[in-house]
């Protein structure tokens, strides 16, 4: 059995509770809880191994002074970032979660970060009303050697499906490279996970 602990990050209304939910549940239900943060847990099965997986979504109120983002780079194996195609603004804002992202992963392991980063596009279904290019978002992602990818959580449940998967298959796979496992205390690693996170935790 692995642990694995995503944070889904981004400018508020980009979709990050729609991307998480529609994963978990399959559905898209258009109005989420945007004053609460939580983690979702659910345990999966991939290429034939157990996956308990952990899913922090935080909440959307604007993150004045939060970009700071220590307690995540803690606590998450991979990252989400998303912003959303139809907004500008969010994706300057995801352009400084990377930055941030790649700033403190000065000095570790490079492959790590390539493949444990995935930026996302949301809202492809909004096309008409696009700020943002495909090949801004592709170069973005270049420059911060992370992975991307534009979808519609809202119509593409196929695509959310294989981005978590992909983002999934790498975290697994850095942990045989780095030969990391959880430390035996997992339940003091609970204990700290509460207390960074509060202990709202909903099982879908
Ligand atoms: P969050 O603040 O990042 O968690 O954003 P939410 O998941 O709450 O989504 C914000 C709004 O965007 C909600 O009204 C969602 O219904 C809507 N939304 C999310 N994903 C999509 C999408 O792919 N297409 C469209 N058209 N709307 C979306
Ligand atoms: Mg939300």
């Amino acid at each position: 059995m692995s642990e694995v602990k995503l944070a889904v990050l981004g400018g508020s209304g980009a979709g990050k509770s729609a991307l998480a939910v529609r994963f978990l549940t399959r559905r898209f239900i258009g109005e989420y809880a945007s004053n609460a943060e939580c983690i979702y847990t659910k345990h999966l099965s991939l290429d034939g191994r157990q996956i308990h997986l952990e899913i922090y979504d935080p909440c959307s109120q604007p993150q004045r002074g939060k970009l700071s983002l220590t307690d995540e780079l803690h606590w998450a194996d991979g990252f989400i970032i998303v912003y959303d195609i139809s907004d500008r603004a969010s994706f300057a804002f995801a352009k400084a979660l990377l930055y941030r992202i790649r700033e403190s992963h000065i000095g570790a392991c490079k492959k790590m970060l390539e493949s444990a980063v995935f930026l996302v596009g949301n809202k492809q279904d909004l096309c008409h009303m696009r700020e943002v290019g495909w090949d801004e978002g592709q170069k973005l992602a270049m420059d911060n050697k992370c992975q991307f990818c534009e979808l519609s959580a809202a119509e593409h449940y196929q695509e959310v499906v294989a981005m978590f998967t992909k983002v999934l298959r790498n975290v697994t796979s850095n942990f045989k490279v780095k030969e990391k496992r959880r430390p035996s205390g997992s339940k003091s690693m609970a204990k700290l996970i509460n207390n960074v996170f509060g202990k709202r935790r909903k099982s879908v």
